[in-house]
């Protein structure tokens, strides 16, 4: 069985995408599964550097195939910001709420509150390779949170299929038009070739046999 390995530590993340490509012949590991590895600093430009740069650094590390995603917001009127900040759009160790607060301080006044949420999700081989597979979700940003579930912007995103904002709704709705739902489910939709492309271009790595 091929084993695959998640770049990430995140067990919701990892039940989630486990689900998603059940009944695929793979074994799907996280981080967790293996010994500590170094951290990998997101500080690419966009949010596939660093979805490729996670997914590499795993893959490489540890001899596996990797899958790894990066996400953020993107809102109109702020020329995409926070974008690739979007975890730290307040400062380094900032909470979702402090960057919410921030948010609606930059929002304040501006008609135009179109904004998207983008997902990109990297699937590396150890030798560099990689497959990309992006997803999208747009909507609105309220100038009040609303919501208790989710995490980080979903309270202040609205999104008209509901009329309600992601902190609003189930996860499983949000699974259906997300940004990481649908990056995700075209990885799923795809996953047969995937298997292949990781197949034909996987190193072969040379078994070392110890004699006494
Ligand atoms: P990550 O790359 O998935 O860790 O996401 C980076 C940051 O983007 C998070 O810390 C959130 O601030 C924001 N973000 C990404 N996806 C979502 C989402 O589905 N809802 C709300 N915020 C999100």
């Amino acid at each position: 069985m091929n084993i695959i390995v998640l770049a990430t530590r995140n067990q919701g993340k990892t039940r989630e995408i486990r689900e998603l490509l059940k009944g695929f012949p793979v074994e799907i590991k996280n981080l967790e599964d293996f010994g500590p590895i170094p951290e990998v600093e997101e500080d690419g430009e966009t949010f596939d550097d660093n979805a490729y740069k996670k997914a590499a650094f795993a893959a490489r590390v540890l001899g596996y195939p990797a899958i790894a995603d990066d996400s953020g917001l993107e809102v109109e009127a702020l020329g995409g910001k926070p974008g690739v900040r979007s975890a730290r759009f307040a400062g380094e160790n900032a909470t979702d709420k402090e960057n919410s607060e921030m948010l609606l301080r930059e929002m304040k006044g501006k008609s135009n509150r179109a904004a998207a949420f983008k997902c990109v999700v990297s699937i590396a081989i150890p030798t560099g390779p990689a497959l990309t597979y992006e997803g999208e979700c747009h909507g609105t940003i309220i100038e009040e949170p609303r919501g208790e579930n989710g995490f980080g912007y979903d309270p202040l995103f609205f999104h008209g299929d509901f009329n309600k904002t992601f902190a609003e709704i189930s996860m499983a709705e949000k699974s259906r038009v997300s940004h990481r739902g649908k990056a995700f489910q075209e990885v799923a939709d795809e996953f047969d070739k995937v298997l292949d492309w990781i197949d034909i271009n996987m190193p072969e790595f040379e078994k070392v046999v110890c004699v006494k």
